[in-house]
């Protein structure tokens, strides 16, 4: 098994680094942290994402070099830019890359950029999390973002397919699912399923001769059992009760 390195993470996570080199006024000389904008540090973290780009499923070595030329290249040395990653090949007029090294600014930044290039063999197959973090994002919504307790009758579940069928299909998902899953029908029958795995035979007893044991108890007692539905508690709405009867 091997480990395939999320790009999105890892230049987010350059661009944070550099953000950190930038405010680090104690071990960071003032003329790096002045060199380094915040254009350069855009510039840094999308010359690194275009040299993975171009390398996507190429050659990891390639990938290796164009990201460590990717510092020169944002500094405006182009000296040992490609062509296809750079508009300016060659061109040095506006170069500060020795004002960078001379200022010991190149160290930290190599530094943070040396994090991805050690993933490089990771990341040359350009794979995102985009796919998975977008049926997560689906399904925070279909679970309203872990709110509610949806282990019992296979909530969770039931709401992953639901995000599944959301990305397969996009929004035509639920003409047809929506009814088939949500229709009042469809929900009464799964409440009141008498075919429920969680139904004993303790409770089947119990089913059959409730109306037995309200006779009994009417009988012995001389009191009067109306029927009950389903209380609801006013003030916490998520309590609520169904009693065989009310007295
Ligand atoms: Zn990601
Ligand atoms: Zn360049």
């Amino acid at each position: 098994v091997q480990k395939i390195e999320c790009v999105n993470h890892c230049i987010k996570n350059y661009s944070k680094h550099l953000h950190r080199i930038k405010k680090d006024t104690k071990s960071v000389a003032l003329e790096t942290r002045k060199l380094l904008t915040n254009q350069r540090i855009k510039d840094l973290t999308r010359n690194a994402q275009k040299a993975i780009y171009a390398n996507a499923h190429g050659d990891i070595s390639q990938l290796k070099h164009d990201l460590q030329n990717s510092v020169p290249c944002s500094f405006g040395n182009h000296s040992k830019c490609q062509t296809y990653l750079c508009n300016h090949v060659g061109d040095t007029a506006s170069d500060n890359m020795s004002q960078l090294v001379s200022s010991g600014g190149h160290h930290p930044i190599f530094g943070s950029l040396n994090l991805i290039v050690i993933k490089s063999s990771q990341l040359i197959d350009n794979e995102t999390n985009n796919r998975a973090e977008l049926f997560m994002s689906l399904l925070a919504r279909f679970n309203m973002g872990k709110r509610l307790n949806l282990i019992q009758r296979d909530g969770f579940q039931m709401r992953s397919y639901l995000s599944a069928l959301r990305y397969n299909v996009d929004q035509s998902w639920h003409h047809k699912s929506w009814k088939q899953y949500f229709s009042c029908n469809a929900l009464v029958k799964t409440i009141l399923r008498t075919t429920s795995s969680t139904c004993t035979a303790a409770m089947e007893y119990g089913k059959k001769n409730e109306c037995v044991a309200v006779l009994k108890f009417q009988e012995k007692t001389g009191k009067t059992v109306e029927r009950a539905g389903l209380y609801i508690d006013v003030d916490h709405g998520f309590l609520g009760a169904s009693p065989d009867g009310n007295i």
